[in-house]
């Protein structure tokens, strides 16, 4: 569609009030999949994590997966839902080739958690109030590959592929209640909500929640009505907007487009749209209604009734909101929100913060993972908390510097060193034999060779040029192979020269 086809968002904002729903899907990170011992992991080679549950083979039967069972729980009482004491699955009634059995498990008028809600941050510092409808268990489809079409997609293909591995995968799918009063920050909040809710998945530590990959996929309804109006308008709904940019891209578009349609007396039809990376969406299929998917009760499971004992016990395992402990930490470390801002898109957070809680000082755990470690974890290509130190570790790296014991080289050195596998920090010290010279008759041996070596230098620092003492304590530095300590080194210089 041409820009001319979508009104300026001004234009929109006058004239109508936006409605939003957002469906977010993520997959479970459990060890298997939902209803089989299939292993639950991305990336394999194609149809090796299968079996004759999840291919749908006849006369194969499903088992419910404990561990993703309470992952859902947990997750619906994060979103502060009611969870039902008892439900059932349903069959979903499809066809489509990524679905070996013709149908989906999911849930259906019986979902495990109902009624909650989520204060989700905004930038300004306000919190903005998504009500939840549901949660839901259900497993996930295959994948295809499309072949021989320039867009990857299936029109114009001339091979698709079938890869079987993701049929199956636990997936918990989250439904809001319409957005409503949102106004022209309805594309900032749609984005605001799925970043919360990614973050909060995150805390619980149910899902790696990548977006690029497929783990947490978020379609975004949209509807416009004339301001004041009570009665929703038609809804589109754009799937699979695949970053969290998107998700406002895509709802500031569908505003846009929708408003220029019923601006010029059109009607907006009911359907599932397609999110293009460049930013605009395209029409989809017609939206099913729930009959065409005849849904009627699995008859191959039983009802899932979670004992109130246990629905409490995992109450108890539910952390603080990820942003109110960020806010908390913030204040206790005494920084700004750009400081903060920069650990947080590092990852480092909690691991500065379980490195505090180590005995370190913020200052000097934030420039351990902030700085050095980060740097480290992106030459090797790993993520910060997946490096081979640990938060105590480091915390007994700065013990030692502010020990005196190392210097901030030799302590880089020894992070090198328990990086590459040789043991604890004090071990890694000894063993590389890095240790401040505190000897000063032994420092100023190699300071006498230095200004022997470079006299017209030293002539310069004896005649008040102190500036010129970094050169010889740059040469001190190298002779005492960075055992020395600089700022020690530079005094005697002076007296040296003096
Ligand atoms: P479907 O299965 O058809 O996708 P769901 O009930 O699962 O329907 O999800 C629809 C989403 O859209 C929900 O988040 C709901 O709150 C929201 N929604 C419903 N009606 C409208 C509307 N007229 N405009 C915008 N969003 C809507
Ligand atoms: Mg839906
Ligand atoms: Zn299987």
């Amino acid at each position: 569609m041409a820009d001319a086809d979508l009104l300026d968002y001004d234009d929109v904002i006058a004239t109508y009030d936006p409605v939003m729903g957002m469906e977010v899907h993520v997959e479970l990170s459990t060890e298997t999949k939902m209803f089989c011992g299939c292993a639950n992991r991305f990336g394999a080679e194609p149809n090796t994590l299968v079996c004759p549950v999840c291919l749908g083979l006849p006369g194969a039967l499903p088992v419910l997966n404990a561990a993703a069972v309470e992952s859902a729980i947990r997750i619906g009482l994060a979103l502060n839902c009611d969870i039902a004491p008892w439900g059932r699955f349903a069959r979903k009634n499809y066809f489509y080739p990524d679905q070996p059995k013709n149908y989906q498990i999911s849930q259906y008028d019986e979902p495990i958690a109902v009624d909650g809600y989520l204060d989700v941050p905004l930038e300004d510092g306000t919190t903005w109030r998504v009500e939840i409808e549901r949660a839901h268990m259900e497993e996930d489809t295959g994948k295809l590959t499309h072949l021989g079409s320039d867009t990857g997609r299936i029109a114009g293909a001339t091979t698709s592929l079938a890869d079987f591995n993701r049929a199956g995968v636990p997936l918990v799918e989250i439904v809001t209640r319409p957005i409503e009063g949102a106004g022209e920050r309805a594309p900032e909040i749609a984005r605001a909500y799925v970043t919360a809710l990614r973050d909060l998945l995150r805390a619980l530590g149910v899902s790696d929640v990548r977006m690029d990959q497929g783990s947490m996929r978020c379609d975004s309804n949209v509807s416009l009505k004339l301001k004041g109006a009570t009665e929703f308008g038609t809804r589109t709904e754009t799937k699979n907007v695949n970053s969290l940019k998107s998700v406002e891209v895509a709802v500031r578009y569908e505003m846009r487009r929708q408003a220029a349609v019923l601006g010029s007396g059109g009607t907006v039809t009911q359907e599932t749209r397609h999110f293009h990376e460049d930013g605009h969406t395209t029409g989809g299929r017609s939206k099913e209604t729930a009959q065409d998917y005849r849904y009627f009760p699995e008859p191959d499971l039983e009802p899932v009734a979670p004992p109130a004992e246990l629905v409490e016990q995992l109450r108890g395992t539910i952390p603080e909101l990820p942003w109110l402990s960020r806010r908390r930490i913030q204040e206790e470390w005494g920084i700004s929100d750009e400081v903060m801002r920069d650990l947080v898109n590092a990852g480092v957070v909690e691991l500065v913060a379980a490195t505090v809680a180590q005995g370190a000082s913020s200052e000097s755990a934030r420039a351990w993972w902030g700085n050095f470690l980060v740097q480290k974890a992106n030459e090797t290509e790993v993520s910060v908390a997946d490096l081979a130190i640990t938060p105590t570790q480091v915390a007994a790296v700065v013990k030692l510097v502010d020990d005196g014991k190392l210097s901030n080289k030799l302590a880089r050195q020894v992070v090198e060193g328990v990086l590459a596998g040789e043991g604890e920090p004090e071990q890694v010290m000894n063993d590389r034999g890095l240790v401040v010279v505190r000897d000063d008759s032994l420092i100023q041996a190699a300071i006498d060779e230095a200004l022997a070596a470079q006299p017209d230098i030293a002539d310069k620092i004896r005649g008040g040029k102190v500036q010129a003492a970094g050169a010889i304590v740059g040469a001190v530095m190298k002779a005492t192979k960075g055992q020395a300590d600089a700022a020690r080194v530079r005094e005697l210089v002076i007296a040296a020269c003096s």
